[in-house]
C-alpha cells in the first residue's frame, strides 16, 4: 500500500518529520512549538494529495533554505565596544523573494527568529500576493538607548545583512523594536553600501522616501477587519463590545484604534512592566503620544487620567473581563491557565495581533469551550499584506493613496477569511480557522515547491 494513503501512515509520517525537527534543533522550543501547531493540522490534507509525501514537502518545509547568522559590533555613548547577534534565516522562497520582518529584542535567539520565519511562510502566502518567508533580528535591546547608539547599531547589522538581502532576494521590514527610525536608518545604510537606490529592499519605510500609506496601521487594522468578519458569521460585532488588547506598540495601538472606530469599547492596554485599566474606555491620543513619541511607559496614563488604573505585571491583563481579546504583544503571553480565566470571564472572541500569542494548550481550551479564535498567521497577515503593496508601489514607482491602500487591505482580509473557512470545511473541520490557515497557506506553498522540482 502506498505510504501516506492511510491516516495511520500519513500519522506516522508527521510525527517522524517532528521528531527529526526536534533532533535537529535542540531546546527551540518556540521553533517545535510553532511546527507542531502546523503539522497536527496537515493530517486530512496529507491523506489527500500523497504527493506531498513523495515530494518529501514536509521534511523541506521545515528545514530553512538558508540560516545567516553574524556579529554586530557597535559603539555605546560610553565609547564602549558592545556586541550583538544578527540573524536572518531564509525560510522558503517557493512563492517569492524572502518577506519579513526584523525584531531587536533581547529574548531574540534561532528559536524565536525561526519559529517567526517558519510561521511567515503560511502568513505569506496566505495573503496571496509573491512573497516568500524570512524573518531576522538581533538580541540588541533597544530600550533605554540613545538615537545615536541605535543609529551605529542599525548601521553595523545592516553593513554584514546588505550582503544578503535585496529588492528581489529578500525583503525585510520591522517587527518588535524596529519601527520606521530603524527601518530608515538601515535603508541608508544599504544605500551606500550598494550605492544604488533599491525602494523595495525594505518595507515599512517613511513616507518620505517609498513608504506605503496604511502600512503603519495594516497589522492593527488588519486584525480586527479579520475578526470583525469572524463575529459578522455568528451575528455579532466590534460594535457595544468591550475589548482588551495587549501591548502599546503599532501592533495594538491600531488595533485598538480600528475597535474604536467599529464602535467597541477598549478598556485596558499593557506594557512590560503591566496594565492599564480605564473602565470608560482608553484615551488613544494618550497612549499614542506616550508611547510613539515620548516613549515613556505606559503607567503614565494614568497621572492624566486618575479615573484609570496601572497594575503590574503585564499578563494579568487577561484577567479583565471582555467580550473580545486581541493579544498583540508577543508570543505565548496566553498560557492554558489564562485562557481558562479568559472563559470563565465570558470572552467570545480572540484575534491574535502578536505572532503566536497563544500556546497550543490555550488554543485548545478556546477551541472546547466554543470561542472563536483567530489565529495569528491568518489574523495579523495585514502588515505584511501591506508590505507587499509597498513593494508593489516601488516597483511601480507611484504610490495609492490611504483610501486605497485601506480598501486593498479589508479586501485580502476578507479573502483570507473566507479561504480559511473554505479550507477548514474542505478537511472536515468546519469553522476551525487553525486548520483553514494552516492548510489554506500550506498548500499555496506545497504546490509551487512541486512545481519548481526538488531544490
Ligand atoms: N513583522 C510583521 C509580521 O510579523 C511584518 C513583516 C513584513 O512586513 O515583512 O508579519
Amino acid at each position: 500500500k502506498e505510504k501516506g494513503t492511510y491516516t495511520s501512515d500519513v500519522h506516522e509520517y508527521v510525527q517522524h518529520v517532528y521528531e527529526t525537527v526536534k533532533q535537529r534543533n535542540p531546546y527551540e522550543n518556540e521553533f517545535h512549538q510553532a511546527v507542531k501547531e502546523v503539522l497536527d493540522s496537515l493530517l486530512p490534507v496529507l491523506a489527500k494529495r500523497p504527493q506531498y509525501i513523495r515530494q518529501a514537502i514536509l521534511e523541506r518545509i521545515v528545514e530553512p533554505e538558508r540560516m545567516i547568522s553574524f556579529r554586530v559590533p557597535w559603539v555605546d555613548d560610553q565609547g564602549n565596544v558592545q556586541v550583538n547577534r544578527g540573524f536572518r534565516v531564509q525560510f522558503n522562497s517557493a512563492l517569492g523573494p524572502y518577506k519579513g520582518g526584523l525584531r531587536f529584542h533581547p529574548s531574540v535567539n534561532t528559536s524565536i527568529i525561526k519559529f517567526l520565519g517558519f510561521e511567515q511562510i503560511f502568513k505569506n502566502a496566505l495573503t496571496g500576493q509573491p512573497i516568500g518567508g524570512g524573518k531576522g533580528g538581533s538580541d540588541f535591546d533597544p530600550k533605554g538607548k540613545s538615537d545615536g547608539e541605535i543609529m551605529r547599531f542599525t548601521q553595523s547589522f545592516m553593513s554584514e545583512l546588505s550582503k544578503y538581502i535585496g529588492p528581489d532576494t529578500d525583503v525585510p521590514a520591522g517587527d518588535i523594536g524596529v519601527g520606521a527610525k530603524e527601518i530608515g536608518y538601515m535603508f541608508g545604510q544599504y544605500k551606500k553600501m550598494r550605492g544604488r537606490f533599491e525602494a523595495g529592499v525594505l518595507t515599512g519605510k517613511d513616507i518620505a522616501y517609498g513608504g506605503s500609506l496604511a502600512r503603519k496601521e495594516a497589522t492593527g487594522y488588519g486584525t480586527v477587519y479579520f475578526v470583525e468578519e469572524m463575529l459578522k458569521e455568528k451575528g455579532h460585532s466590534f460594535a457595544g463590545s468591550t475589548v482588551v488588547v495587549s501591548g502599546s506598540g503599532n501592533v495594538s495601538i491600531y488595533a485598538m484604534e480600528k475597535a474604536m472606530h467599529l464602535g467597541a469599547k477598549v478598556v485596558a492596554c499593557s506594557d512590560s512592566e503591566g496594565y492599564i485599566y480605564d473602565k470608560r474606555g482608553i484615551n488613544l491620543e494618550t497612549v499614542k503620544r506616550l508611547k510613539e513619541s515620548e516613549k515613556k511607559r505606559i503607567s503614565e496614563y494614568v497621572n492624566e487620567h486618575p479615573q484609570a488604573h496601572f497594575f503590574q505585571g503585564c499578563s494579568d491583563i487577561w484577567s479583565v473581563p471582555c467580550d473580545i481579546a486581541l493579544p498583540c504583544a508577543t508570543q505565548n503571553e496566553i498560557d492554558e491557565n489564562t485562557a481558562t480565566v479568559l472563559v470563565s470571564n465570558g470572552v467570545k472572541a480572540i484575534g491574535e495581533g502578536a505572532n503566536m500569542p497563544s500556546t497550543l494548550e490555550a488554543v485548545n481550551v478556546f477551541h472546547e469551550h466554543g470561542v472563536l479564535f483567530a489565529p495569528a498567521k491568518a489574523a495579523n497577515a495585514g502588515g505584511v499584506s501591506v508590505s507587499a503593496l509597498e513593494m508593489a508601489q516601488n516597483s511601480a514607482r507611484l504610490s495609492w493613496t490611504f483610501e486605497e491602500v485601506d480598501a486593498k487591505l479589508q479586501d485580502i482580509m476578507k479573502t483570507i477569511y473566507r479561504d480559511c473557512i473554505e479550507a477548514a470545511k474542505e478537511n472536515d473541520a468546519p469553522g476551525n480557522l487553525v486548520v483553514g490557515a494552516n492548510i489554506a497557506g500550506f498548500v499555496k506553498v506545497a504546490d509551487a515547491m512541486i512545481a519548481q522540482g526538488v531544490i
